[in-house]
């Protein structure tokens, strides 16, 4: 019979309790309790069925627990990882991993003098508007991709509470910028060339409310990576160019499309079209016969979903699925993405990646 591994979430808020009901029907994962430091959240834990530990030492004392989760605030993420590590647990860790990237390797080195596992919940790797432009980029449905515009676009401001604060690793690009930048480093494989970016602070945060980063990578495809707050209206979620096409996705229903030239008919010279004040022959749209509109492609997804990776690695030191030097490139990134803001300069030569 297959071995179920007991796991307690420690930080029993939005995110934790998101775990836990992911977790209901899980075959070889079972949730056993919770720790919070909220009153509230601790009875709320209680009324939904699950143990609650007084610390973190007794969960840790606890021989049947196998596996701590991690989803408090961000800047006690190591704290409670290495501690876990120490105590032979093994961890998965909400994202932002850590605020600066030697936190993590410093989780790394424990995680392995302890030979436990520390696995990083970068669940967005599964999005199926992310699947979607994957295959068109590895599958060049659009040609050789040389262009991608990855955006989330809010008009609420930054939630919450511990959000707004610098030191408990507040922010968008902590918070949102490390969903999109991870799922760009996961499908582009090329060292980053350089990188350009500005915060934005227009709600008066000490942290940024949003920004923009440049990307360009060694095999000649650039990014653009945007998160706003204050958005009224959205952009798309994901426009990307290639050398045959175009395509768009709009938002997490996965509605949008893709346009390419069609290849068998003779290129006609578009004729000019009265555009404001002027004509114009560029700007005027492919005739109907010279681009194919076509579905966006339909993606069966092929990796193994987050939590049964987790079980894989545990049991059989399967590879995880994100791996931790991939976390580390992305923190690095972000550290990278900071600097070139705060000096509004392009960076280059910082990448290590091969
Ligand atoms: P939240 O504020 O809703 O919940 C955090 C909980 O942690 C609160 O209940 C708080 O009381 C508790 N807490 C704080 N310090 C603690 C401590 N030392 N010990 C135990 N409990 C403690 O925040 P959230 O939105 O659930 O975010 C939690 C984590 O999950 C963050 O790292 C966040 O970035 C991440 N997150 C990830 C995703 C995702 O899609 N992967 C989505 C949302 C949040």
């Amino acid at each position: 019979m297959a071995r179920i591994y007991h796991l307690v979430i420690v930080g029993y808020g939005g995110m934790g309790s998101y775990h836990a009901k992911l977790l209901k029907e899980h075959q070889q994962i079972r949730v056993v309790g919770t720790i919070d430091v909220l009153e509230e959240k601790r009875e709320a834990s209680l009324a939904d069925g699950y143990k609650v530990y007084e610390s973190l030492t007794a969960v840790l004392s606890d021989p049947s627990v196998d596996i701590v989760l991690i989803a408090t605030p961000n800047d006690v993420h190591k704290e409670i990882a290495i501690t876990a590590l120490n105590a032979k647990k093994h961890v998965i860790c909400e994202k932002p991993v850590t605020i600066y990237s030697e936190d993590l390797e410093d989780i790394m080195r424990v995680a392995e003098e302890n030979d436990c596992q520390f696995i990083v919940h970068q669940n967005r790797r599964w999005d199926k508007d992310f699947l979607t432009i994957k295959k068109i980029y590895d599958d060049q449905l659009i040609g050789n991709v040389f262009h991608i515009e990855s955006r989330v676009h809010g008009a609420n401001g930054i939630p919450g509470d511990w959000r707004h604060l610098k030191a408990q690793g507040g922010g968008m690009l902590l918070d949102w910028g490390v969903h999109l930048l991870d799922q760009l480093l996961f499908m582009i494989d090329s060292r980053i060339t350089s990188v350009h970016a500005n915060l934005s602070f227009v709600l008066g945060d000490e942290v940024d409310d949003g920004f923009q980063a440049f990307l360009t990578f060694e095999n000649g495809c650039t990014a653009l990576v945007e998160v706003g707050t204050t958005n009224f209206i959205q952009l798309p979620r994901w426009y990307v160019k290639g050398t045959r096409g175009t395509s768009i996705i709009n938002d997490w229903s996965i509605s949008g499309k893709i346009v390419t030239q069609n290849l068998g008919v003779e290129v006609v010279a578009p004729k000019p079209i009265q555009a404001g004040q002027g004509l114009t022959k560029t700007m005027a749209p492919p005739s109907e016969t010279a681009i194919i509109t076509s579905n966006l492609p339909e993606i069966e997804s092929t990796i193994e979903s987050f939590y049964d990776n987790v079980v894989s690695v545990i049991t059989e030191k399967a590879e995880p699925v994100v791996k931790n030097t991939e976390v580390l490139r992305v923190l690095q990134l972000i550290e990278t993405i900071f600097k070139a803001a705060e000096k509004n300069e392009v960076i280059k030569d910082f990448d290590q990646y091969k």
